[in-house]
C-alpha cells in the first residue's frame, strides 16, 4: 500500500527524525490560511506540493514555491484539479520552504535475494533514483542490515563517508538512516525513501547561520501482507486514489489485476490461474485480468467477481476455470446463475468445473443454458474463439 507523502513524514516523525512541519490543504484558501501561518512564523517562502501517488511531482509542475500567502492561494489554485501522470491532485501540503544547500538520496528497501533489509544513499539527490541506477551506477552506495543487529552505527557512518558527508553532518545523518530501518521495522514497510534528504542552510534567532540534514520528501509502501499487524495504518490508505475495482476487490477477498486483454478470466488458486491465463495466450488470446477467487469461493464471492470482470469494456469473453477442491463446484455455478441474471451486458462465456460437486455444477449450468467445456484445453479455445466472433 503506497501512502501520501504527508503520511510517510508523520511516520518518519515517530521514529524521531527531523521532518519541518507541514500543512495539508484541499482548497485554495486553506492553502492560503497555512502558508499565512508559517510566513507570520518567520518563514520566508512557502512550498506547496501536490499529494498524489507518484513519483517526479517536481518535474511535472506539482511542487511551486510562493514568497506571500495570495501568490501560494494563486499556486494552489493551479496545482489542484492538476492531472500529474493521469491522477487528479485533490490535495497538496504546504511547508515553509527550506534553503537548500545540497540535496541527497537516502532510501531503505528489502532486498530479497539477501532477505534484508538495504540501505541506499547517493550524493545525486532530488533526482529520480532509477535515473541515476541507469546513467551512473557507482553513484549509489549500500549497506545490508543484520536481521538481529539491525543497522549498526560503523555501517550508517560509512554510508554517510561514501556520499561526502562529513562532521558535524555524519552523526545527524547516523541517526536518520538508523531511523529509516527503525520506520521499516516498526510498519512493516518495504520501501522507505528520502529524496531529497537535503542539507539546509537556517538562521537562528540570534542571526547565527548553521546547516542541518532534514526530510524534505519522504515516500513509503507497506506490505500488504503486514497490513493485518497495523489496523491504524489502514487508515492512511487514500481512498482518493485508488482504483475502483481494487477496492472492491479488497473487500470480496479475491485477488484481482486488471491486464489490457479481452478475455475475462476466473480462476480458483494463483497457480492455476497463471496456467489458464498462459493457455489463452497458447491459442492466441489475452487475458483481461488475472483473477483468484481464492479457496472456498461462495457464490456471493463468484457473483462479485463476476460483475468486475463484465465491467472491463474491453472483455469480449469469459473463461470460467475451476477445480472443485474446497470450492465447491455448485457454489461456483450457482453464482455464476446469480451473476447472469443480474448482468448489465451479455458477455460470451465458457465454464469449466471439475472436482468436488462438479456433476451438480454441470446440471445447474446446463438447465441454465451455459456454454461448458470438459478440459481446459477446450475452454481456452472456445473463449478465445469466442472473444474473436466478438470483436468482429
Ligand atoms: P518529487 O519530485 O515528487 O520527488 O517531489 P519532491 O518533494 O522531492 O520535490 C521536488 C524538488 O523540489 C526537490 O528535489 C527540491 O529541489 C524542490 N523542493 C522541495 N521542497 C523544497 C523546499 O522546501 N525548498 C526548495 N527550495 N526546494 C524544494
Ligand atoms: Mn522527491
Amino acid at each position: 500500500m503506497k501512502i501520501q507523502e504527508a503520511d510517510a513524514k508523520s511516520l518518519l516523525l515517530a521514529q524521531g527524525l527531523p521532518v519541518p512541519s507541514w500543512k495539508v490543504a484541499r482548497t485554495p484558501a486553506d492553502v492560503e490560511a497555512a502558508a499565512k501561518s508559517f510566513l507570520d512564523a518567520g518563514a520566508g517562502k512557502v512550498v506547496i506540493k501536490a499529494q498524489v501517488l507518484v513519483g517526479g511531482r517536481g518535474k511535472a509542475g506539482g511542487v511551486k514555491l510562493a514568497s506571500s500567502a495570495r501568490e501560494a492561494a494563486e499556486v494552489g489554485a493551479k496545482i489542484l484539479g492538476m492531472d500529474i501522470k493521469g491522477i487528479t491532485v485533490r490535495k497538496v501540503l504546504v511547508a515553509a520552504a527550506a534553503e537548500i544547500v545540497k540535496e541527497y538520496y537516502l532510501g531503505a528497501i528489502i532486498d530479497r535475494g539477501s532477505r534484508r533489509i538495504v540501505l541506499m544513499a547517493s550524493a545525486e539527490g532530488g533526482v529520480e533514483i532509477e535515473e541515476v541506477a541507469r546513467q551512473n551506477p557507482d553513484a549509489i552506495h549500500r549497506v545490508s542490515a543484520d536481521p538481529r543487529l539491525g543497522l549498526l552505527t560503523y555501517q550508517a557512518r560509512s554510508l554517510g563517508l561514501a556520499i561526502g558527508l562529513r562532521d558535524p553532518l555524519l552523526n545527524p545523518f547516523v541517526a536518520i538512516a538508523q531511523g529509516l530501518y527503525a520506520t521499516m521495522k516498526a510498519n512493516d514497510a518495504d520501501l522507505v525513501e528520502v529524496n531529497p534528504l537535503a542539507i539546509v542552510a537556517e538562521t537562528g534567532p540570534d542571526g547565527a547561520a548553521s546547516q542541518r540534514l532534514v526530510c524534505l520528501d519522504a515516500k513509503i509502501t507497506i506490505d500488504d501482507s503486514g497490513l493485518a499487524r497495523h489496523r491504524d495504518l489502514e487508515a492512511l490508505r487514500d481512498l482518493d486514489e485508488e482504483d475502483p475495482t481494487d477496492a472492491e476487490a479488497r473487500k470480496l477477498g479475491i485477488n484481482f489485476i486488471h491486464l489490457d486483454g479481452t478475455i475475462g478470466c476466473m480462476v480458483n488458486g494463483a497457480g492455476l490461474a497463471m496456467t489458464t491465463m498462459d493457455l489463452v495466450k497458447h491459442f492466441g488470446g489475452e487475458p483481461a485480468n488475472f483473477l483468484d477467487v481464492g479457496g472456498g469461493a461462495r457464490h456471493e464471492t463468484v457473483r462479485g467477481a463476476m460483475e468486475l470482470i463484465v465491467a472491463d469494456p474491453k472483455v469480449k469473453a469469459i473463461l470460467v476455470n475451476i477445480f472443485g477442491g474446497i470450492t465447491r463446484g455448485d457454489e461456483v455455478a450457482r453464482g455464476l446463475i446469480e451473476a447472469h441474471a443480474e448482468q448489465s451486458r451479455e458477455v460470451p462465456m465458457v465454464v469449466r468445473i471439475v472436482g468436488t460437486n462438479a456433476a451438480e455444477a454441470a446440471k445447474l449450468l446446463e438447465e441454465a443454458r451455459f456454454e461448458t467445456a470438459t478440459s481446459l484445453d477446450e475452454a481456452a479455445e472456445k473463449a478465445v474463439a469466442m472473444a474473436k466472433g466478438a470483436s468482429r
